[in-house]
């Protein structure tokens, strides 16, 4: 029978199988072997020991789309990250690292800018120029007042979405008014698994509806971009590749170098101020990190 794991703890996997059961299972010496670690995401064979208590075991790991790896999850199909228009302010530093993150895995990158009622929308414009120009959609809610919703529910249809952004910025009421009745915390299957069993977080995939996950990442409020050359880091820049090989250095990183085609892009206002200051700074952080 196949499934695909929903959730996995000390060394049990939670399969929702085809037959839409939810199956505790273990991984065999196989994939230890192999170092194939069963992942939250990923689609299983599985064999039945028990049927009555739902138990069996994962035979076969069917190939992986992709994986991220924090939070450790397979087949992704986009990132939804979140951030309030205010109360908190967005940190615009903290999403372009994000986004960096996202485009070195390949994975399409959704933002949602939640409190709409709060916003200036002079402001708010400002913000779907800025990312829209790099080629994200951008997509304004308020979960207080319902807005949005329909919308965004329209982009998570049928497909598995990891869930990202501060706390405080509304992830929990949107996810309310997205599925409503389940609850985020638990998820809808710890009714079924008993209670008492997870009072700790675990990463695991809840399906809204049909066909449709949501992987709630714990909120970050900090984020550093890690293992990698400072001269990668431009090619996570969506809105630098036009430019990508017509500078007139050979390599140029867009830095510092004399007939850079990017600082001029920047100096015409078609390449985001911020956004390219915020390049700047992850720059030098990969810089001084790799003189120790
Ligand atoms: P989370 O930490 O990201 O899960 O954020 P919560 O969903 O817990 O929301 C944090 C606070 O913001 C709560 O007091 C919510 O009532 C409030 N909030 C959430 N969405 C909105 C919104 O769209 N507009 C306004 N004004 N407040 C909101
Ligand atoms: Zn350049």
């Amino acid at each position: 029978m196949q499934g695909r794991i929903i959730k996995g703890i000390a060394g049990f996997y939670y399969i929702a199988a085809e037959d839409t059961q939810i199956y505790e299972c273990k991984a065999k010496g196989i994939f230890r072997k192999e170092k194939l670690k069963p992942l939250v995401g990923d689609y299983v064979e599985i064999e039945v020991l028990d049927q009555e208590h739902r138990t069996g075991n994962i035979i076969n790991v069917l190939p992986r789309e992709n994986m991220l790896i924090r939070p450790a999850v397979a087949n992704i199909d986009q990132a939804l990250v979140i951030f309030a228009a205010k109360e908190p302010k967005p940190n615009f530093s903290l999403l372009d690292r994000f986004l960096v993150t996202m485009e070195r895995q390949e994975i399409p990158v959704l933002i949602c800018i939640n409190k709409q009622d709060l916003a200036d929308n002079e402001e708010a414009q400002k913000i779907r120029d800025c990312y829209e120009a790099c080629g994200y959609q951008v997509l304004f809610t308020s979960a207080s007042k319902g807005e949005g919703i329909e919308e965004l529910k329209q982009c998570l249809q049928r497909k598995t979405t990891t869930v990202a952004g501060p706390s405080g910025v509304g992830k929990s009421s949107l996810a309310n008014l997205l599925a409503p009745g389940i609850d985020m915390e638990t998820g809808e299957i710890s009714k079924k698994l008993g209670r008492g069993r997870h009072t700790t977080r675990h990463s695991q995939l809840i399906e809204i509806f049909g066909g449709t996950y949501l992987m709630d990442t714990p909120g970050f409020t900090s984020f550093y971009v890690e293992n990698m050359e400072k001269e990668e880091l431009r090619y996570y820049f969506p809105e630098f590749q036009k430019y990508e090989g017509q500078c007139r250095f050979q390599g140029c990183t867009h830095t510092h170098e004399p007939g850079c085609r990017v600082k001029e892009a920047l100096e015409q206002g078609k390449i985001n101020k911020q956004r390219y200051e915020n390049y700047l700074e992850m720059y030098k952080e990969l810089e001084e990190k790799r003189r120790y």
